[in-house]
C-alpha cells in the first residue's frame, strides 16, 4: 500500500540538499536535515531562504509561500530527528564509502516502513541498497541542479526495489511538480552517462590545446545552441561530482572512452571544485566569472 509522505528527512546539505529542501518545503512537507559538517547545517536555512528569495522576486512563488515554506524546515546534528520521516532521501557527497556509512548509521533510527531515496548521480542503486536494512524500500531519486528550476527526476529500481516504493516516489516528484523518467540502474543511469562524457571530452579539447575555456564555451553554446558551455557547466556541477561519476563510469563499464581527463583530476587535487569553491575552469571572485585557462 503506498505510503502518506508527511515528513522528509534531507542528508547533505550541499547544493542539491538545499535545492531538494526548498522544493519540499514549498510543496508543503515538513523538511529535516543534517549534515556532517556543522558550519554548513548552520546556514542552511539562510540560504534556502536566499534561493527562495529569488524566485519571489521572480514572481515564481509568494512571499508568504516562502514564510510557509521556511517554518517547516528543521535541522538536527544527527539523525535521531528522523525517525518520524516516511522518506529520507540521500544527497551528500558523491563518494560510495561515505554513502554507504550513511546508511548504515541511519537505519537504526528509522520507522520499519520508512522509504530511503538517494540523488546519486552515478552509483549503483542495487549496490547501495545492499547496505541497508531495507532493499525493498530503497530507491534512486535523481533531481537535476538547480532542483528548483529543473524538471526532470530520474527513478531508478534497484534490482530489490518493490514497486509500492517505486511508485511512492515517483508520485512525490509529480507533487513537486517534477517529471520523473525511468532509468535502468546501470552506471551513471541516463543523464549522466550522455552528460558527462562530453564534459569529460571538453575537458580533453582544453587538455590538448584545441580550444582556450572562452572558445570551447562560447563555440558549443553558438554552435549546439546549449544554454551553458560544458565548461562553465562543470563548474556548476562541481568538478569532484563530475571526477566521481567518470570513475564510476570507467570502472563500471570498463571502456577506455570513460578515462577521467588528467586535467580534472589535476583541479580536483588542487581543490578547485568549480563555483562551490570559488574557482575551477572559471575563477569567481569578482563581479564575472574569468577563465582560469
Ligand atoms: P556538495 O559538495 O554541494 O554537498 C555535499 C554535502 O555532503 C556537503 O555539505 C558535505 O558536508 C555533506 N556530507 C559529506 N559527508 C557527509 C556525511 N557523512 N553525512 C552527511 N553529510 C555529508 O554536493 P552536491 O552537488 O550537493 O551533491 C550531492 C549529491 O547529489 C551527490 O551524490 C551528487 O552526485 C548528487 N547530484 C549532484 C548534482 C550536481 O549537479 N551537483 C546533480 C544531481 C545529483
Amino acid at each position: 500500500m503506498a505510503l502518506d509522505i508527511k515528513k522528509i528527512g534531507i542528508i547533505g546539505c550541499g547544493q542539491m540538499g538545499k535545492g531538494i529542501a526548498h522544493v519540499c518545503a514549498v510543496a508543503g512537507f515538513d523538511v529535516i536535515m543534517t549534515d556532517a559538517n556543522a558550519d554548513i547545517l548552520k546556514k542552511v536555512h539562510a540560504d534556502i531562504e536566499k534561493g527562495m528569495s529569488s524566485r519571489v522576486n521572480r514572481d515564481e512563488i509568494t512571499d508568504a509561500d516562502m514564510k510557509a515554506a521556511l517554518a517547516k524546515i528543521s535541522t538536527a546534528k544527527d539523525y535521531k530527528g528522523f525517525k518520524d520521516c516516511q522518506l529520507v532521501i540521500e544527497a551528500a557527497v558523491e563518494d560510495e564509502q561515505i554513502k554507504k556509512q550513511i546508511l548504515k548509521d541511519l537505519c537504526p533510527h528509522l520507522g520499519p516502513d520508512t522509504i530511503i531515496a538517494t540523488n546519486t548521480s552515478s552509483i549503483s542503486i542495487t549496490r547501495l541498497g545492499a547496505q541497508t536494512d531495507r532493499p525493498g524500500k530503497f530507491v534512486g531519486m535523481h533531481f537535476m541542479n538547480p532542483v528548483p528550476r529543473m524538471d526532470l527526476v530520474e527513478m531508478i529500481r534497484g534490482i530489490a526495489t518493490d514497486e509500492d516504493t517505486y511508485k511512492t516516489v515517483s508520485d512525490l516528484a509529480l507533487k513537486l511538480g517534477k517529471s520523473p523518467v525511468n532509468a535502468e540502474d546501470f552506471p551513471a543511469f541516463i543523464v549522466n552517462r550522455i552528460l558527462l562524457p562530453m564534459i569529460n571530452e571538453a575537458i580533453y579539447t582544453l587538455y590538448e590545446g584545441v580550444g582556450s575555456v572562452q572558445a570551447i564555451d562560447t563555440a558549443m553554446k553558438l554552435g549546439t545552441r546549449h544554454p551553458m558551455g560544458p565548461l562553465e557547466l562543470a563548474d556548476f556541477i562541481g568538478l569532484d561530482t563530475c571526477l566521481a561519476v567518470m570513475h564510476v563510469l570507467h570502472d563500471g563499464l570498463a571502456d577506455t572512452k570513460y578515462r577521467p581527463c588528467p586535467l580534472l583530476v589535476k583541479y580536483v587535487e588542487a581543490g578547485w571544485l568549480g563555483r562551490k569553491s570559488g574557482k575551477g575552469f572559471y575563477d569567481y571572485a569578482g563581479d564575472e566569472p574569468v577563465p582560469t585557462r
